[in-house]
């Protein structure tokens, strides 16, 4: 297959070529080590609109409604005259191969609609590494003109710091009546969250979500504000029926005036853990390849099973193998 040149695919991200950011994002997700050299040039050369994107995080446990919030809501947003990308952080797709956002046609409206872009999380690696690849798939659909990017994760506490730690803002997504057990309620996700939704306010489910609102806000208040500037709201809302969006969409504009630099700054602060992410994965992924192909490596695991030399120096000893290696084969 022809080598994909790194000035033709960011000449293609900067004019709208959706083929060619679906390959760049294959390439940024791809684990061969000439794709990560092609993927830092794109990273590299990419240009980014003069107005800042907006990055929500979604989140709440499967069955919540958050496919069908974010169908909804991302057509609403739409019929603004925004352009939506749906990306995922799935922690179980490592294990299970599949991803949240696997099933394009749980999305069908958005799916077929121009002005958005779906696409599931990356199939495989740790949660940091699924996260990092997310992260670059953002920048990637921001220089693309994307103004508004909806980052989807299943309730189930890692992914949700994951996610809060590379949107502006995290909205979580309730049921009333579901027990907070069940919904994976835990005090430090209720903490995080920037505004939080009770789905499935419609039919027999209209009064008791009302009362599931207040007791939510009654909840909040017990916890320690996440913004001194915010207090997160509870709607209650129907993704089925669409009631509520306006309101959500209301909400976010007020919590960017009240942020003002603050969303500057928690970026810059996100783009801080990144890096150090990143460096510590690169080298987690260094040892890794050394480990595997190194023969003095193996030597001293021997030596250190056998009791022959102490955990310290064989610590040592592998680490000065490691550097020795690094300015060999690495650089
Ligand atoms: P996810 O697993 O969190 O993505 O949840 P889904 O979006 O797949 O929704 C789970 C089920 O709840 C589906 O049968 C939806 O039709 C239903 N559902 C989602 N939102 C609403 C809503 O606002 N009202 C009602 N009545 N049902 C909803």
């Amino acid at each position: 297959m022809k080598r994909l040149d790194p000035k033709e695919v960011l000449e293609g991200i900067h004019h709208a070529d959706r083929r060619l950011l679906s390959k760049a994002i294959t390439i940024i997700e791809s684990h061969k080590f000439e794709d990560s050299k092609l993927a830092e040039s794109i990273l590299l050369g990419l240009k980014f609109p003069e107005k800042k994107s907006i990055r929500i995080g979604i989140s709440g446990i499967p069955g919540v409604g958050k496919s069908t919030f974010i169908e909804s809501f991302g057509m609403y947003l739409i019929s603004l005259g925004k352009k939506v990308a749906v990306l995922a952080v799935d922690p179980s797709s490592p294990i299970t191969g599949g991803s949240i956002l696997g099933d394009k046609t749980r999305m069908n409206k958005l799916a077929e609609n121009f002005s958005a872009f779906i696409r599931p999380s990356p199939s495989s690696g740790n949660l940091g590494g699924v996260a990092k690849k997310t992260r670059d798939t953002i920048l990637l659909c921001e220089a693309f003109g994307f103004e508004i990017i909806l980052v989807e994760t299943v309730g189930v506490g890692q992914s949700e710091v994951a996610v809060e730690n590379m949107t502006d803002l995290f909205v979580l997504l309730l049921l009333a009546n579901a027990g907070d057990e069940l919904q994976g309620i835990k005090k430090g996700i209720m903490e995080m969250a920037d505004m939080i939704l009770i789905n499935k306010a419609d039919g027999n489910n209209f009064i008791p979500a009302m009362n599931a609102k207040t007791e939510f806000e009654n909840a909040m208040r017990l916890f320690k504000p996440k913004h001194k500037f915010w207090t997160a709201p509870v709607l209650a809302i129907s993704s089925f029926e669409g009631k509520g969006l306006d309101l959500i969409w209301n909400q976010i504009e007020n919590f960017l005036i009240s942020a003002k630099e603050s969303v500057l700054e928690k970026r810059g602060r996100q783009n801080q853990i990144w890096l150090w992410t990143s460096i510590k994965n690169k080298i987690d992924s260094e040892i890794d390849a050394l480990r595997k192909s190194h023969l003095k490596i193996s030597e001293i695991e021997v030596d250190f099973q056998k009791n022959r030399i102490s955990s310290f120096k064989a610590v040592d000893l592998i680490i000065a193998e490691y550097k020795k290696n690094q300015t060999s084969e690495f650089v």
